[in-house]
């Protein structure tokens, strides 16, 4: 088994007692964060939904299966921390609104907790940014007017982060009408996710 600094077990000891939002949860916090200081391929993606609180497992649910897909990985190779950090832009639950679907992830949670799980991960070669809160996020005024534009435009943010949509099943129509997504961009992401996985 392998032995990480002092720093990165007090970091996740640390989330794992976070309490920082807990007034606005419908749980107790049950942050969902998966990294080591070996992780190479990094995915920011939203926020836990209500099976993957219940299951503890990031993306263990019909998104993460498309995730895969996409990937062109198995699930040893998806938990396996040492090739891949799985950290959402918010790490609990959030709760649902009144239509049924998942809040937008906690806000204080990519501010808390981001940089410091990136300062433990040293050797990140490339942060695929899921879904449009990640973006805005990290490419701030680089983001375009939309999830598709930028998702269009990846190659500008190469090779330091992969734009991405979210791989929920609702999100099916999307990629019928956008084509150029499986047909250009998974291609690449591949190949990419490959040369890094070896
Ligand atoms: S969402 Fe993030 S900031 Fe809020 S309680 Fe969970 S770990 Fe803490």
């Amino acid at each position: 088994m392998l032995q990480f600094n002092s720093e990165y077990y007090q970091l996740v000891s640390d989330i794992k007692k976070c309490q920082t939002c807990v007034q606005f949860l419908p749980n107790l916090p049950n942050p969902i964060v998966s990294f080591s200081p070996e992780s190479k391929i990094i995915i920011i993606g939203q926020a836990p939904g209500k099976k993957v609180h219940e299951n503890n497992t990031p993306f263990n649910d019909k998104s993460g299966d498309n995730l895969r897909d996409w990937l062109g990985i198995d699930k040893d190779t998806f938990y396996n921390t040492s090739a891949f950090g799985i950290m959402p832009m918010g790490f609990c639950f959030p709760g649902t609104n009144d239509k049924g679907g998942d809040l937008p992830p906690r806000p204080e949670c990519a501010p808390q907790w981001h940089r410091h799980i990136l300062e433990q991960i040293g050797k990140a070669e490339l942060i695929l940014l899921v879904g449009q809160y990640a973006q805005k996020y990290y490419l701030g005024d680089l983001a375009k007017n939309n999830l598709t534009e930028t998702v269009k435009s990846y190659k500008e943010y190469l090779p330091v982060y992969f734009p991405l949509v979210h791989p929920s099943p609702l999100n099916f129509r999307w990629q019928a009408k956008n084509k150029w997504f499986s047909e250009e961009v998974i291609p690449e992401l591949q190949k990419r996710v490959k040369s890094i996985i070896k």
